[in-house]
């Protein structure tokens, strides 16, 4: 017999026996939906403490078994009032080829009609996304100090000899390129290369590859929904307008090249209320696109839906389920809903 842990066992009684709470709490604060956000699985072959496909199957079944229901983001964005009870919401970001090998098939299985959304650019080999080579080179590369990373806040000489150094000389420069202007950022990568004595590969080494459009069409017709990540992962507000609005319409127009049914919702790259504006959101709309989604961790009340609708928030998928439950029942959302909303 498999045991739960004490907290998990704990909290899962708690829960169910609250449910005279949930609802004098849903009369309260109203109904609310949690969009939770994935990332990379856990591997070797990069940097990223990612998600373990089989604690992902876990917490998807003990959320089936409690009675949440998985719900397509369209479905929260056109049918905001016929969603079934105790909806749970689930997007991933990116495009990596583990993502579609590892993730997506558990995924599919508990059919969570997840929201896939892919860097076109990436997918189409063109490019691949900057703060994955910044990830790349620290962890290729055999010097133990680094050298020439002033310009970017660093000291002079900045030892990476363990993994937590290097782990936080990567964070560090990675936050550092969020706040550069686009046009800035290849110099960034340009500058660590050479501070690593490792050449940035023109298409992602193993580890950090995309997966094909041909993944891309298998996974829709599995029941994900597939949706525009931008074309290079550049962040909109460093964008002029022009461009920003280039990355919405190209990577909408090759989805809908490459795919049969996208959906029409846009993910901010990094998605931080700094990285997008109300300019960027009046032009999805005028796009025609149904929604947008951010990296704001909350759950989403639905009464704000409308007036959210392009800066959906989600929050990162936790790695306990003590976590997951939390997150997904009214207890995080109460306690979020106390807080002014933008
Ligand atoms: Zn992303």
């Amino acid at each position: 017999m498999t045991s739960i842990p004490l907290s998990l066992s704990s909290t899962m009684s708690f829960l169910s026996r609250s449910t005279a709470a949930a609802g004098l709490s849903s009369l309260t604060i109203g109904s609310h939906v949690t969009i939770f956000a994935l990332h990379r699985p856990v591997s070797p072959e990069h940097d990223h403490r990612g998600l373990s496909p089989d604690f992902l199957r876990s917490a998807l079944d003990r959320l089936k078994c409690s009675g949440y229901n998985f719900v397509s983001l369209e479905e929260v964005l056109t049918r905001p009032n016929q969603l079934p009870p105790k909806p749970v919401c689930l997007t991933m970001d990116d495009g990596f080829a583990d993502q579609a090998e590892l993730l997506a098939p558990v995924l599919a299985e508990y059919r969570t009609k997840t929201t896939f959304f892919l860097i076109t650019g990436f997918i189409d080999r063109i490019d691949w996304p900057w703060d994955e080579k910044v990830a790349y080179l620290i962890k290729a590369s055999t010097n133990s100090v680094l050298e020439g990373l002033e310009p970017y806040g660093l000291p002079e000489k900045v030892s990476i000899e363990s993994a937590n150094l290097r782990d936080s000389v990567r964070r560090l420069l990675q936050k550092k390129g969020k706040e550069l202007p686009a046009e800035k950022i290849s110099d960034l990568v340009e500058t660590l290369a050479k501070a690593c004595d490792v050449e940035v590969p023109a298409l992602p080494p193993r580890g950090y590859e995309a997966l094909t459009w041909d993944q891309a069409r298998d996974l829709e017709k599995q029941g994900l929904r597939l949706a525009p990540h931008s074309v290079n992962h550049h962040i909109t507000s460093r964008l002029s307008l022009d461009d920003a609005r280039a990355q919405f319409a190209g990577s909408w127009k090759r989805l809908q090249e490459e795919l049969e049914n996208p959906a029409k919702i846009y993910c901010y790259p990094t998605g931080r209320l700094t990285d997008f504006g109300q300019e960027h959101e009046q032009a999805l709309a005028s796009m025609g696109y149904l929604g947008a989604v951010s990296f704001v961790s909350t759950p989403l009340r639905m009464r704000h839906m409308h007036a959210q609708r392009y800066r959906l928030p989600r929050i990162a998928f936790p790695n306990t389920l003590t976590a997951v439950f939390r997150y997904a029942s009214w207890i995080e959302a109460l306690r979020s809903f106390a807080q002014p909303v933008r």
